[in-house]
């Protein structure tokens, strides 16, 4: 029997990446062993049109209601089911599936992945945004419904398959690796002038445009240390980072005996996507190689907080915890599209987070969200914190 997959977010980098792999098992020898049934995109219209048709999908939901008319047009004849909407792409989520693959940007993909857990769906996680905005809620409503969430995010990914019979009380640490993204190097001085084109041009990995950015002030790894704190239960304390330039070590476990395990594989997010869809089982074939001996030199350094605030930002707000995490990735998100629309400098992305989380921390609002629902409530709370500083700046 095939397994059945839903993308969610199929015409982003996460979304195309999944959906190569989908073309090549339609071509595997022997008949498919996955079976498409929703495409959802959010903008994108001929894109999802085309994902839709070359992946055989059920159907397709745009989330722009005003792009309906198109899709319907773009995937006449095609028995290809068409629908729009916010409400369409929640629906989508929650129809049966094996794995619900969550690749939507933002917490803008919360709701959906969660109305896929509460339809029973296991996850593939990409959007790790629903683990900082609705962590603990989050979780709480997986393990009720029995949903397994298999992380996709390559460094979580990589200690997902680290932990397979691994006591916890045996671990010493989690270590995270970063590349350090394109500014790795740069001074203080430096930074604070760095452009929008140099910040989305990531060294080592090709991603949709929020994420490149959270890579180059890293932010990203800041919010993938709360991600983990979640997923494997960890406290603050036992998660590290360590950037390694290369990206080709994903992460380690660090056993209580001085054991480091690491995870290798080449840049390329095809390979953590396959493990998540074939899951317990592994992929037949590998989409690219890692030639260790061409590499030649692994290296790793120390994270620098000072040059990068973010890592330190983030890491407060994980150990705060309660709603801390929420105002910090919804002022996070506000920041990021306010830098990409040349509005702010690359410094100011956290130096806006940390004062939200200030007034934020004021105005009372730092409580645990009780539920994933009320999680959303602080993020838009949040937003409109950050979005009255930025107009105020
Ligand atoms: P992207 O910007 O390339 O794609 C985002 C997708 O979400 C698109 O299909 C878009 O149409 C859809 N979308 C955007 N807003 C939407 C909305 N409001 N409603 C419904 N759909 C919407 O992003 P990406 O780089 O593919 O990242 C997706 C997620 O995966 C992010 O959470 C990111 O942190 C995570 N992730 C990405 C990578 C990577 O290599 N790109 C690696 C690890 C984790
Ligand atoms: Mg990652």
């Amino acid at each position: 029997m095939a397994r059945i997959v839903t993308i969610l977010g199929a015409t982003g980098s996460i979304g195309k990446s999944t959906v190569d792999l989908m073309e090549r098992d339609l071509a595997r020898e022997g008949g498919p062993a996955f079976k498409v049934r929703a495409v959802t995109a959010g903008t994108k219209v001929d894109e999802l049109a085309d994902v839709a048709r070359r992946v055989k999908a059920e159907s397709a939901v745009i989330r722009d209601k005003s792009r309906y008319g198109r899709l319907k047009e773009a995937l006449d004849g095609t028995g290809i089911r068409v629908s729009a909407g916010d409400d369409a792409v929640c629906e989508a989520a929650a129809e049966p599936a094996d794995r619900v693959l969550s690749a939507i940007v933002g917490a803008a993909g919360v709701a959906p992945t969660a109305a896929a857990i509460r339809a029973g769906n296991d996850i593939a996680l990409a959007n790790k945004e629903c683990l900082i905005c609705a962590g603990s809620s989050f979780m709480a409503l997986a393990r009720e419904k029995g949903v397994r969430i298999l992380p996709v995010d390559s460094e979580h990914n990589a200690i997902f398959q680290l932990l397979v019979d691994v006591d916890p009380a045996s671990v010493d640490r989690l270590v995270l690796t970063a590349s350090g993204g394109p500014f790795r190097a740069k001074s203080a001085d430096e930074l604070a002038q760095v452009t929008v084109d140099e910040a989305l041009h990531h060294p080592t990995w090709s991603m949709g445009p929020k994420i490149t950015v959270d890579s180059a002030t890293l932010m990203n790894k800041g919010l993938e240390l709360i991600e983990a704190r979640h997923l494997f239960g960890f406290p603050p304390e036992q998660l590290g980072v360590l950037i390694h330039p290369q990206s080709k070590v994903h992460a380690f476990v660090v056993f209580r005996d001085g054991s480091w395990h690491g995870e290798l594989g080449a840049p390329d997010m095809r390979r953590p996507i396959d493990y998540c869809l074939n899951w317990p089982d592994r992929a037949e074939r590998a989409t690219s190689h890692l030639d260790l001996a061409e590499v030649g030199t692994l290296s790793f350094e120390k994270p620098d907080s000072e040059r990068f605030p973010a890592l330190r930002i983030a890491r407060e707000a994980m150990v705060a915890g309660c709603g801390a995490p929420t105002v910090l990735n919804a002022a996070n998100e506000i920041a990021v599209a306010a830098f990409l629309e040349r509005r702010i400098g690359f410094m100011a992305i956290p130096q806006l987070v940390e004062r939200v989380l200030e007034e934020a921390d004021k105005a009372g609002l730092l409580h645990e969200p009780a539920t994933v629902e009320a999680a959303l409530v602080l993020d838009g709370q949040a937003r409109d914190l950050a979005a009255g500083r930025l107009l105020a700046a």
